[in-house]
């Protein structure tokens, strides 16, 4: 990917997310998280230097290889892939600044224990499957608060930011949206207690998401696209 795309690619989104916001309010502030998984690190660093900051991936392996490749930029790294338990001690060591799929409270558990074994603390958002899709990762929504909750009791070295979702699979808007108001329902419950994103909004239908409630959206195609 050339400057010129990647500047083109980034205006583009922002553009859009700055339409969406505002239909919410002005002081409705949206970050953007760059999903880097099917592109190489010179194509990430093309993009940090349109103006990038934030990027995700989603297995440890490849987190891990492009922090090492793309050390000398000060990227804020997150991690938003199904998090193995055999890779906890690997994702712990990189130190994201944020985990948006822990997707069960058995994972939490395990997750605290390996933190604490190393002194450390890593934030996480829950990851909730409003779709109810049998190929998606996450807590079912008629759980989430509870499980948020249980989390905050049990896992002292998790600190919990909020929730994530993936909208529904399907070609129909109304469906799509249902999901993300579920989620933005569970989400506005949480923020008492201390809940600060709800990630929501990938490539195809981040406007949507926005629009929903949606403050962090992950893009990958739409901002890593060669045309
Ligand atoms: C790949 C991925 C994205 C980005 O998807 P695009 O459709 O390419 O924008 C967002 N969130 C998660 C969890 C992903 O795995």
């Amino acid at each position: 990917m050339n400057k010129e795309t990647a500047t083109k690619n980034l205006d583009n989104v922002i553009t859009k997310v700055e339409g969406a916001r505002l239909r919410i309010s002005e002081h409705h502030i949206v970050k953007i998280i760059g999903i880097s998984k099917y592109s190489t690190s010179q194509d990430i660093k093309t993009l940090y230097e349109a103006g990038q900051r934030a990027f995700g991936e989603n297995k440890v392996q490849d987190l891990k290889q492009k922090m090492e490749e793309l050390d000398d930029l000060p990227i804020e790294w997150h991690f938003v892939g199904t998090l193995q338990k055999n890779k906890i001690n690997n994702l712990i060591d990189l130190n994201p600044t944020l985990i948006h799929s822990l997707d069960s409270l058995e994972l939490a558990v395990e997750l605290n224990k390996k933190l604490e074994a190393k002194n450390k603390k890593l934030s996480a958002l829950l990851q909730i499957n409003s779709a109810y899709e049998e190929t998606k990762s996450g807590v079912l929504p008629e759980i989430a608060v509870e499980v948020y909750k249980q989390i905050l009791e049990l896992c002292p070295n998790i600190v919990l930011k909020g929730v994530m979702s993936i909208g529904a699979h399907v070609e129909d808007e109304k469906i799509i949206k249902e999901s993300f108001k579920t989620t933005k329902k569970i989400y506005d419950e949480l923020v008492p207690f201390g809940a600060k994103y709800c990630s929501m909004g990938m490539s195809s239908d981040f406007e949507l998401a926005i629009t929903c409630g949606s403050n962090m959206i992950r893009v990958g195609s739409t901002l890593f696209k060669e045309k």
